[in-house]
């Protein structure tokens, strides 16, 4: 199989330059800016093959998975600046003693707090 044929796309198709993968959405080239949407070219030429996964790794860059980092939003009193909105996420910890750790983060000043 020509593996690496398969891998012309990570190329810009103008310039030659590697392209850089700035969001799950195109690549884009460095040098002259020129888009390809990711979309197109897993239809056409690696038919799914090679997936944002393979490309991070490829090209040793972090492509956010943005349905990861958003944060849900609960309504929670901020012990610092006393806002009532706050983002979190909840971490078992090591040990089932412990029970699961929430953190949240002040949607207005930042602030970092945990409940157990
Ligand atoms: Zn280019
Ligand atoms: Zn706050």
């Amino acid at each position: 199989m020509a593996y690496s044929r398969e891998r012309d796309f990570l190329f810009c198709q103008f310039c030659g330059t590697m392209l850089c993968v700035p969001s799950i959405k195109y690549a884009e080239c460095p040098l002259c800016k020129s888009r390809k949407n990711i979309n197109d070219i897993r239809g056409k030429e690696i038919s799914f093959k090679i997936s944002a996964e393979d490309i991070r790794r490829e090209l040793g860059i972090n492509i956010i998975d943005e349905q990861k980092v958003q944060l849900s939003k609960v309504n929670k009193k901020c012990e610092k600046c006393g806002h009532d909105e706050a983002s979190f996420y909840t971490r078992q910890m090591r040990s089932a003693d412990e029970g699961q750790t929430t953190f949240y983060t002040c949607t207005r000043c930042g602030h970092q707090f945990q409940e157990n």
